[in-house]
């Protein structure tokens, strides 16, 4: 296991869709797993995709605090309902936010790192949000795409307190 290097918005890599996963039955596959997982807890992601570090596959982890860690092969989102405004971030945008349009349930269909598949049904919140802004990365979107209008971005204090976080908005709802 190791923490890989977190590639920046320049990196065409971030621009391109990432070819789907044949087989899961693949060393290197899982040892890219293990290492994605350990790369966003040591930036305190909340989700990272596989161009961030440099490998253009399907293939994200998303970590909610105080849930399981989820992998994400091949995901695709199936279904998308309302819209709301959040805000957020990601690590590889390094020292900015923004306000970005995103939907308010989000249906998904994946395979786990096993080739199971898995399905998350009408995500919201948080978690909603994370699928949204990983799987945009599986097919070469930023958020930077999103945002509500050019001047909702904005730079934080380079050393602020807070870490940089990946889709970790204060999302603006009632009750989170
Ligand atoms: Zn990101």
């Amino acid at each position: 296991m190791a923490v890989l290097p977190i590639l920046t918005a320049d990196h065409a890599v971030l621009r391109q869709k990432g070819k789907k996963i044949r087989t899961s039955a693949n060393a290197s596959l899982q040892r890219l797993i293990d290492d994605m997982i350990d790369t966003m807890r040591d930036a305190y992601g909340v989700g990272l995709a596989a161009p961030q570090v440099g490998k253009s596959l399907q293939v994200a982890v998303i970590e909610i605090p105080e849930q399981e860690v989820l992998v994400l092969v091949n995901p695709e989102i199936i279904k998308r309902t309302g819209q709301r405004q959040v805000e957020e971030g990601c690590l590889s945008v390094p020292g900015y936010r923004g306000l970005v349009w995103r939907s308010e349930t989000v249906t998904i269909k994946a395979l786990n790192r096993r080739g199971k598949e898995i399905r998350i049904n009408r995500a919201t919140g948080l978690l909603a949000q994370a699928l949204e802004h990983e799987i945009d990365h599986l097919n070469g979107i930023l958020y930077l795409d999103h945002l509500v209008a050019h001047e909702k971005l904005w730079k934080i204090e380079p050393h602020a307190v807070v870490p940089e976080t990946e889709a970790a908005g204060m999302p603006q709802e009632p009750g989170r």
